[in-house]
């Protein structure tokens, strides 16, 4: 079993996610007393959100190569960015180790492909859903990506950063959520990705009939299956 290097702490609530994910997954497939080979670099959010609220990718790509680097140096095998959003930086990230990243838009891709998905609909953070870095990689894969309206795209990101990042878990939030999800079905969207990592802590499969694609889900499989037989 290969080591996973997790880089965590954007926000630490869905690091946590990441890690009990792992862990059950592999104790799922290998049984009895398994458990995942985790390395963890958690770094402090708010100087993150900070770095990312003035534009200021670069210095937080520098942050991040760091924490990289040093999970290389600690013996993981392979590496996570454990948020949607920071993979602004996963370019140069990458170019700073010389291990895989395992990109999580790339593997939504891959799920969003097998099950035959042609037109998805991508929550996230403003980042995310606005900028070119998450969306191109789904695109490229040949599927089309919507996103909510302007108003939306404020409600959405207001409540990861002043909520879910801080564990705060609200039924309106999560009804206005629900709300979002419906109206983008109703657009022709035939799944939505919870693209940030913390989506997946308010809004479940069974609030919703169309197919959901949790991001935390998906990388934290992948990673199971890659720690496991080296391929996704
Ligand atoms: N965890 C979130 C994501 O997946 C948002 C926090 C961040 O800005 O990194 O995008």
């Amino acid at each position: 079993m290969k080591t996973i290097g997790i880089i965590g702490g954007m926000s630490w609530e869905s690091t946590m996610s990441y890690y009990q994910l792992i862990n059950k997954g592999i104790k799922q497939r290998l049984g009895g007393l398994h458990s995942a080979k985790v390395i963890i670099n958690s770094v402090d959010f708010a100087e993150i959100e900070a770095l990312q609220a003035k534009g200021e990718w670069q210095q937080a790509a520098v942050i991040l190569s760091k924490a990289a680097v040093s999970l290389q140096n600690a013996g993981a095998d392979f590496l996570l960015i454990a948020t949607n959003t920071m993979h602004k930086v996963a370019p140069e990230v990458s170019q700073a180790i010389n291990i895989p990243l395992l990109h999580i838009a790339e593997a939504t891709a891959r799920a969003l492909k097998q099950k035959g998905i042609t037109t998805v609909a991508l929550l996230g953070t403003r980042y995310t859903m606005e900028q070119d870095f998450y969306k191109q990689v789904i695109i490229d894969h040949g599927i089309e990506v919507v996103i909510p309206s302007n108003r939306q795209v404020n409600e959405v990101n207001r409540v990861i950063y002043d909520e879910l990042c801080l564990g705060q878990i609200s039924l309106k939030s999560k009804q206005i959520y629900l709300n979002i999800i419906n109206e983008m079905q109703q657009q022709g969207a035939q799944g939505v990705i919870l693209g940030c990592t913390e989506i997946g802590l308010l809004v479940q499969q069974a609030d919703t009939s169309i197919p959901l694609f949790d991001t935390t889900e998906i990388h934290a499989k992948q990673a199971i299956e890659f720690a496991l037989y080296e391929s996704v």
